[in-house]
């Protein structure tokens, strides 16, 4: 089956590509593990030097580069420049930050010396999802090409056309022939690709069944993964904070990317003592939000990338009601081309909705009353992923009881949830395992060598 390019605004297809082929495949693989031998010794200023001229394509390109993925998955295209833009910066930080962070440690020894020294792994297969098309491979590739790995991309199937273009700017930019190569395959290939000898480690960014999946195959061939899965994010306000900032953040965290953020805010746990004020304010931003043409400088909200996508909301938002949820607003997908979802509110939520159980991956907050912060917490924590999560107080003693007693790979403290290369990104519980980012995220894939001299 080809690999499509559909625009979500409108639901028509732009590009189709054929999928590699078993002869393709192989010769890439065969690339890789060549071009891994020589690109292992180039020296970090070589490697900065193309990272460096890849920021520089990035942002000379930006405006070119953003539309490419509004209209592969839907985002606004102000939204897509910051991500190019983002990406530019990634590739800046580990030029700069690279070889002082992968630096042979001394280690002091009874007798004798000694030192760790980290390697590069060898070429890293990248599983990667459509929601930051950019941002999430270059996330990987940055460090990884900086620590001497050479990667592959197998990108998700509505997006290879960032893909590709990706490839080619990478090329541009001097890095060698094979040091980062896209393999347009379905997800049936992953596992195949994933226990040839040639491929060293895996990484994925995605779904919980996606994970499962791509562990299962490493663990079959004795290879380390980094899962980067989904989220359900809590946002506890409590009453100290500047509610009407948290209310106006609450709602920024819900909606960026159209709703469809691994760290977007999701569930939004509310204090008694502020809970109307916040949750009114909140519904009232929500409902206010304009949704359309992602190309359109007033669009807040775009579509939802995929049909499948906008029809599972609807299906988890449908649950939710039939078993009591109360709708504050939305609560239906827009008729008419494309895959719009209203930005929506629900209530009343208990564990057996769907919305509750499972990652809603739209517009949808879901929001939650807390008698105190000790039940604030305890509702935050009744969840079964642990990506991010966000806490709302200026008491700095409540702010380390919340910090403390949640759950979750990262937590920020009144701020939203971002990624950014200076702090280590991922999660705990079905979140995943692994860091990206910082210098966490870089020692991924090298190998650890334990030296000593007698
Ligand atoms: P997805 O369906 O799991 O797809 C992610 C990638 O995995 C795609 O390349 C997909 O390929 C591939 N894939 C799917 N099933 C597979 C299988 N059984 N074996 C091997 N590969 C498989 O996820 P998505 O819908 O693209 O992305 C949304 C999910 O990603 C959400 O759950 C979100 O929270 C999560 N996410 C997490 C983070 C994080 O850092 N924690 C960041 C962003 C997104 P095909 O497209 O060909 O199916």
């Amino acid at each position: 089956m080809p690999i499509a390019s559909v625009n979500p605004a409108t639901g028509r297809t732009d590009r189709t590509f054929e999928p590699h082929d078993d002869a393709e495949i192989e010769a890439r693989l065969a690339l890789a593990a060549e071009a891994f031998e020589s690109y292992r010794a180039t020296s970090f200023d070589e490697r900065a030097r193309w990272a460096v001229a890849a920021a520089e394509l990035l942002e000379g390109e930006l405006p070119v580069l953003a539309r490419i993925l509004t209209m592969e998955m839907g985002k606004t295209f102000a939204a897509a420049k910051g991500e190019v833009a983002k990406c530019a910066a990634a590739f800046r930080y580990y030029a700069a930050h690279a070889e002082a962070m992968l630096a042979e440690e001394p280690v002091v020894l009874d007798s004798g010396t000694g030192a760790v020294r980290y390697e590069p792994t060898g070429p890293v297969l990248a599983v990667m999802p459509w929601n930051f098309p950019l941002w999430q491979v270059v996330r990987f590739a940055a460090p990884a090409l900086m620590a001497g790995n050479v990667g592959l991309l197998k990108h998700a199937s509505n997006v290879p056309q960032t893909a590709l273009a990706l490839e080619e700017l990478l090329v541009r930019a001097g890095f060698p022939q094979g040091a980062f190569q896209v393999l347009l395959v379905p997800s049936t290939a992953v596992a195949g690709i994933v226990a040839d000898d040639r491929v060293r480690a895996v990484t994925l960014t995605g779904s919980e069944a996606a994970g499962r999946s791509v562990a299962e195959a490493a663990g079959r061939a004795l290879k380390k993964t980094v899962l980067e899965l989904g989220g359900s994010d809590p946002f506890v306000v409590l009453p100290s904070a500047d509610l009407a900032r948290a209310a106006t953040v609450a709602v920024e965290a819900r909606v960026q990317n159209n709703g469809q953020s691994c760290i977007a805010a999701k569930r939004f746990i509310v204090h008694q003592d502020c809970y109307d004020e916040v949750v009114d304010a909140m519904v009232a931003a929500m409902a206010a939000l304009t949704v359309g043409d992602p190309m359109d400088p007033g669009t807040e909200v775009g579509p939802l990338a995929t049909a499948a996508g906008r029809d599972e909301v609807a299906a988890q938002v449908a649950d939710a009601r039939a078993k009591g949820a109360t709708v504050l607003c939305g609560g239906a997908a827009i008729p008419g081309e494309g895959w719009f979802y209203a930005p929506t509110v629900l209530s009343d939520l208990s564990p057996g909705m769907r919305v509750h159980d499972e990652e809603v991956f739209g517009p949808v907050a879901l929001v939650y009353r807390a008698h105190d912060v000790a039940d604030a917490v305890r509702i935050a924590n009744d969840t079964g992923f642990g990506l991010g999560a966000s806490v709302w107080t200026t008491d700095p003693v409540e702010q380390e009881v919340v910090v403390a007693g949640l759950r979750a790979g990262m937590v920020f403290v009144n701020a939203m949830v971002v990624s950014m290369p200076e702090l280590p990104f991922g999660g705990v519980k079905r979140s995943g395992y692994g860091r990206e980012l910082s210098h966490q995220g870089i020692r991924e894939f090298c190998d650890v060598k334990a030296i000593r001299r007698a």
